[in-house]
């Protein structure tokens, strides 16, 4: 039997595929300590600051481990004991931080919105004005558990305009999504290196307002997570606190050049729609719908219904579907059955439409369509 040595194709919001370039990338053993280290560590932040528009105002730290260590990281340095944030929450990534601010014992403010419903920034004011004791904002941007893009520079506008601090989890939307962290006023944004950067999973990074960040001294309950101890020592060093992730690291800077070949976000973000709107019309002519309505949904993931037919079952269809070179994604959502599928990676729309076809076979020899 014919059997391929590719990977399947990650139709996942992370880890996803990446080019054979910046997989090559990690075929070297570097030295923490060695210069040569140092000046990709130092030439991967300053572009990430530029991305983000950051160069005057805000500094670039990176720090070990998967997203959800840079997102607490974050609120531990940038929030102080005392402070209380206010959490608009539409899904799994918001409930997350709502979970990381219990942990670290920071009062918080929940602000619920359904699933499938973008986060709305008059009901911010509202409960900011309500209030007072509100310091901070903690906005997911993309909200990747049903795929729902929530509207940012709106929200930062209010903040702003109520004189409170905004943190911002641009996790699945950073390099996708132009944010401009100097003009929106973010004291924090979050994003890692293996999402729409199209690096490798394994670190993550917060672009923070640099005065903000020389106030938080002392603000972090965690000494690995303390990001302000973090850049103190990058800053007298050049190195990292501890172990980086040397091969990380290196795939990072070798898949931020290739985003710059590119043409940047922009260019990023119409690859990405294509991949979306292809994705969404094809899976339309298999009777699948998505969950969302289409002004709420960012072309980063796109969740599904799940087919009513009684001989659906996620697993076997999940395996039928990978059998053929695909690795889709289960739903995460609490009320209502879907799968999902991600439009981000190393990937074009005759990718999807390959990935749509073994789906429709899948389907049909599961007699779940005809
Ligand atoms: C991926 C992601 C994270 C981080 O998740 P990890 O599993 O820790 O990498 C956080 N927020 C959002 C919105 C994400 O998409």
């Amino acid at each position: 039997m014919y059997k391929s040595d590719r990977d399947a194709l990650l139709l996942t919001p992370g880890p996803l595929t990446t080019t054979l370039r910046t997989k090559q990338a990690m075929l070297h053993d570097v030295g923490s300590w060695d210069t040569t280290f140092n000046s990709v560590t130092a030439n991967v932040c300053s572009e990430l600051l530029k991305i983000a528009h950051g160069e005057e105002t805000h500094v670039c730290i990176p720090l070990q481990g998967s997203g959800t260590f840079s997102v607490e990281a974050a609120i531990g340095t940038l929030v102080p004991r005392n402070g209380k944030v206010l959490v608009p929450d539409n899904g799994a990534y918001c409930a997350r931080i709502l979970k990381i601010l219990r942990y670290l014992g920071r009062e918080s403010v929940e602000l619920s919105f359904q699933e499938n419903q973008a986060v709305s920034a008059q009901a911010v004011a509202v409960a900011l004005d309500r209030d007072p004791g509100i310091t901070h904002v903690a906005l997911v941007h993309c909200e990747t558990g049903a795929g729902i893009l929530n509207p940012l520079e709106e929200v930062a506008e209010v903040v702003k305009a109520k004189g409170r601090r905004l943190i911002v989890d641009a996790m699945s939307s950073f390099g996708a999504i132009e944010i401009n962290v100097k003009q929106l006023s973010i004291d924090g944004l979050v994003a890692a290196s293996g999402k729409c950067l199209e690096g490798v999973p394994g670190m993550g990074f917060v672009i923070a307002n640099q005065s903000s960040l020389e106030s938080s001294a002392g603000n972090s309950h965690s000494l690995a997570l303390d990001l302000y101890d973090q850049w103190q020592y990058m800053q007298k060093a050049g190195q990292w606190r501890f172990t980086p992730p040397t091969h990380v690291v290196l795939a990072l800077q070798e898949a931020i050049a290739q985003f710059n070949e590119e043409g940047g976000a922009l260019a990023r973000l119409q690859r990405y729609t294509n991949n979306c709107k292809t994705l969404i019309s094809s899976m339309a002519t298999l009777g699948l719908k998505p969950f969302l309505e289409v002004p709420s949904q960012a072309p980063i993931i796109v969740t599904f219904h799940a087919p009513e037919s009684s001989s659906y079952d996620f697993r076997s269809f999940y395996l039928a579907v990978r059998e053929q070179g695909f690795i889709l994604y289960p739903g995460k959502l609490t009320q209502t059955e879907t799968f999902r599928v991600g439009c981000i990676g190393a990937i074009t729309s005759t990718d999807i439409d390959k990935a749509v076809n073994a789906i429709a076979s899948t389907l049909r020899s599961m007699k779940v369509i005809d």
